[in-house]
């Protein structure tokens, strides 16, 4: 079951929290794993730490949200490794703060990269797909796409944008037997959550019905599950992996 033996999986953001379990969790089902962000070194110490495991990784320094830089990082895994049969779109990051606070900055930067940068990405795997006639693509939204949140117009906007690029993918690529599908994380423990505050846990894990934050394992079971041949009936969809947080 889930088995990744012979699959080349691009998961962008990668050199931790998310990214990086969701990359662990298809590296240990046997793919070879192509771990992107920003900073080689970065990137580069965690495949070495895989490799070291026995398991097969390659990275690259690609920012997302430049087309060109994506194309030409695509371009050479297609290259070195023949094909890419799963794309997790999950780079991402936050400018949080109130509407009338917000720069212009804040606004653009984090659509750039949140879903700009998904669509860079896609952009370079359909061709490579397409000729295959087979492919995955996962996108990593949040539960706050669904819900919005004060403090946070931009990402909110970027991932529920990345609910209608998933749906628009899913259909367009249907036919030649490729799925998008979309995973909506809760609160989940990374670098990105832990600066808040001891007593903002706090009140955020109240709201969690299953009674605790989520960890990078948790989004990469259901990562690895998309990502799978038990999968291949299922497009188009966001599920959200939260605790029980937003029940639709
Ligand atoms: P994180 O710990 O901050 O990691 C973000 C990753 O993205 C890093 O590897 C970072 O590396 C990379 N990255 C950022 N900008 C990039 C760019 N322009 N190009 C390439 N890589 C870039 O964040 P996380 O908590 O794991 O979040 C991962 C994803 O899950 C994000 O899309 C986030 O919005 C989503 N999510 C997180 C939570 C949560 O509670 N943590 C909840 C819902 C959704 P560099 O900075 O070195 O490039």
């Amino acid at each position: 079951m889930f088995d990744m033996k012979n699959k080349t999986a691009i998961i962008t953001g990668s050199s931790r929290g998310i990214g990086y379990g969701i990359a662990e969790l298809l590296a240990k089902a046997g793919a070879h794993v192509i771990l992107i962000s920003r900073k080689q070194k970065d990137v580069d110490n965690v495949a070495a730490n895989f490799i070291s495991d026995g398991l097969k990784a390659s990275a690259y320094a690609c920012d997302v949200s430049d087309l060109e830089n994506v194309q030409k990082v695509f371009k050479t895994v297609v290259s070195e490794n023949g094909k890419i049969d799963i794309l997790i779109n999950n780079a991402g990051i936050t400018r949080d703060t109130l509407i009338m606070r917000m720069s212009e900055d804040d606004w653009d930067a984090v659509i750039n990269i949140n879903l700009k940068g998904a669509f860079n990405c896609i952009k370079a795997a359909t061709r490579p797909m397409m000729k295959q006639r087979s492919g995955r693509i996962i996108n990593i939204s949040s539960v706050v796409g669904l819900t919005g949140n004060a403090g946070q117009i931009n990402y909110a906007a970027s991932k529920a944008g990345l609910i209608g690029v998933t749906k628009s993918t899913a259909k367009e690529l249907a036919p030649r037997g490729i799925t998008a599908n979309c995973i909506a994380p809760g609160y989940i423990e990374t670098e990105m959550t832990g600066e808040l505050s001891d007593d903002v846990k706090a009140k955020l894990t109240k709201q969690i019905p299953l009674g605790r934050i989520g960890t990078a394992k948790d989004i990469a079971s259901m990562a690895l599950f998309l990502a799978s041949d038990e999968a291949n009936y299922i497009t188009g969809q966001t599920f959200t992996v939260d605790g029980g947080m937003v029940m639709q």
